[in-house]
Formats: structure tokens, C-alpha cells, sequence
């Protein structure tokens, strides 16, 4: 329901606008569909993904022979969720021990999302701890440790300017001696220093590595969705200096730009497994497909 009304605008852009377009043509033809592709790129689905939507559309119409304007929201949806690709896991790893190792650019909502994760994982039963690897802002540090306290969660904390990696060490350990199910990583993300960021993040997943087996981890990127496109290119940017097993994307409240689900999920083949629907503790959400193109289409 929160995503739903969350995404009024986005459906506002999209669907409401497509309603109109279909409703003014008596059959399908090319200008019809470009008029829906003038729609699609308006919301954030961005060129690439918009044109494969448009032509495998076309194809289908030509294909099934359909006429009826009224079919093409339908196919359209179902063409949605083929890009988008059904078969990726979108669950958050459940093993035992978990690392989860979270990374994005400053004020995307890292640590809002680290402290609602905390918090819904506790929720399920699992004992959480964090470990504060942003070291780079003392401020980055204060504000996990607040968010920390509201979930009731430890966090495993140094000083500003400490080694990232060595915070993620003493995080490990303690997770261990602790017994925790799972472990949160905060990372720092400077992208203007792509070089750094990579050695960085090297430098952690080699510890992480000696710690938990391939199957116990988790790297989430987070997103900001009010950034539309830039998003995708600092996914892409991500995506080339690690290993990432899911975005979450934060929020989703209130954006008009919500189309940029669809071209992330689908340029990028990398699941969507959170979504952000506002600034509390409960505002994250697991991702449901579905759900999510039945409140921007319909
Ligand atoms: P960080 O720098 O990436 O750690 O970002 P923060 O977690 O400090 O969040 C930056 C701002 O975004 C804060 O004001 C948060 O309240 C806000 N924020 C984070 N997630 C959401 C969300 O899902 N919806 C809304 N409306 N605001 C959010």
C-alpha cells in the first residue's frame, strides 16, 4: 500500500499518461507506439530499455495480430517483466552466518537502509551486528551508531580516518564470538576516486572472504530513486569494481522517476531485492515485481 501511494507520480507519468494515448487511437499503429515510447523514456526507463520494449511490443502485435488498442497495456506489462527477468533471486541471502556488505555513494540513504535492514531482520528472529566501515566521516560513524540504538542493534565501531578493513575484521570477529546471524558492513563511497574505491573495497572483500563462504554473502548496492538515470550510471560504475547480489533502491516515495526500476533491473540483470518508502524504521520493503508495475501501469 506504502509503495503504491509512494509511487502515484511515477504512475502519474505512466500509466495515466499511456490511458490517454491509448484512449485516442481507435487501432494500433507507429505512431501510437511512439507516443508511448516518448512516455516510456519521460520516466526514467531510460533509451536503451525503452526501445527493446517498443520493438519486442511491436513484434507481438504483429506477431498475434492484435488491434485493439485496450491489449497493449497488458502485453506491454507482460513485456516489462520479461526485461526485468522473473528468474533473479531477489531474497536476501538467509544462511548462517551472513555478511552483508553494503555500498553506494554518500547520501543515497546507506545509513537509513543499514538501520531499517537491522531492524527487519531482528524482527525475523536473527541476531544482527553492524560494522561501521565508513570511516571516512566521523559523522558517517555517529549516524550508523544512532540508527544502531533505534534497531537495538550493536555497532562495532573505530575512529574516523581508521582502516575500513580492520573495522571489518573486528566485525567479523565479534559476529563469531557473538554468535550473530548476520553481520551489516557499512562501506565509504567516494566515486569520484573509482581507483580507490576498488582497491578499498578489494581490500574488505578479502577479508570477507576468509571469514564466510561464497553462498553467506551479500554486496547491496544502494540507490537514490529521486536520481533517476544517474543511478543507472553509478550502478554501472559499481558494477565494475565488485561483485554486486542486489540493489536496493531508496526513496521511492513520492519520486516521479520510478521507471528507473525497469532499466536498472533489466540493463543491469541485477535483482532488485529493497525498496525504500520513506525516512522511518519500517520503510523498507522486500521488492515485488509485480506489485510494483501493477502501481506504475495501472
Ligand atoms: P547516506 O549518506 O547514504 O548514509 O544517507 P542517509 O542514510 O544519511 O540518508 C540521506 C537522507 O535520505 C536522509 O535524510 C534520510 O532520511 C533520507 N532517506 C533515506 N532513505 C529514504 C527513503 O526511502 N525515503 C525517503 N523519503 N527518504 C529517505
Amino acid at each position: 500500500q506504502k509503495l503504491k501511494q509512494g509511487l502515484s507520480k511515477t504512475r502519474h507519468e505512466m500509466g495515466v499518461k499511456i490511458n490517454t494515448v491509448l484512449g485516442a487511437y481507435v487501432k494500433i499503429d507507429d505512431e501510437m507506439l511512439e507516443d508511448i515510447e516518448d512516455i516510456l523514456v519521460s520516466a526514467d526507463i531510460g533509451m536503451q530499455t525503452t526501445m527493446k520494449l517498443i520493438d519486442n511490443l511491436r513484434t507481438t502485435i504483429i506477431n498475434e495480430k492484435v488491434n485493439d488498442p485496450a491489449m497493449v497495456k497488458p502485453l506491454l506489462k507482460k513485456e516489462v517483466k520479461k526485461l526485468m527477468n522473473e528468474d533473479l533471486d531477489t531474497k536476501i541471502c538467509d544462511e548462517k552466518p551472513t555478511v552483508i556488505l553494503v555500498v553506494g555513494v554518500n547520501g543515497v540513504g546507506k545509513t537509513t537502509t543499514i538501520g531499517k535492514l537491522s531492524n527487519k531482520l531482528k524482527a525475523k528472529g536473527k541476531k544482527v551486528l553492524i560494522a561501521a566501515g565508513d570511516t571516512f566521516r566521523a559523522a558517517a560513524i555517529d549516524q550508523l551508531k544512532t540508527w544502531g540504538d533505534r534497531a537495538e542493534v550493536d555497532v562495532i565501531a573505530h575512529t574516523e580516518g581508521a582502516d575500513p578493513a580492520a573495522v571489518i575484521f573486528d566485525g567479523i570477529s565479534a559476529a563469531k564470538s557473538r554468535n550473530c546471524d548476520v553481520l551489516i558492513c557499512d562501506t565509504a563511497g567516494r566515486l569520484h576516486n573509482k581507483a580507490n574505491l576498488m582497491q578499498e573495497l578489494e581490500k574488505i572483500n578479502r577479508i570477507i572472504d576468509r571469514g564466510y563462504p561464497e553462498a553467506n554473502r551479500e554486496t547491496l548496492l544502494v540507490l537514490d530513486a529521486t536520481t533517476g538515470q544517474n543511478a543507472m550510471n553509478q550502478a554501472k560504475t559499481f558494477k565494475e569494481v565488485s561483485d554486486l547480489s542486489g540493489i536496493v533502491l531508496t526513496k521511492l516515495d513520492g519520486t516521479a522517476k520510478g521507471g528507473v526500476v525497469i532499466a536498472l533491473q533489466s540493463e543491469l540483470q541485477i535483482p532488485i531485492k529493497l525498496v525504500g518508502v520513506g525516512e522511518g524504521i519500517d520503510d523498507l520493503q522486500e521488492f515485488n515485481m509485480d506489485s510494483f508495475i501493477d502501481a506504475i501501469f495501472d
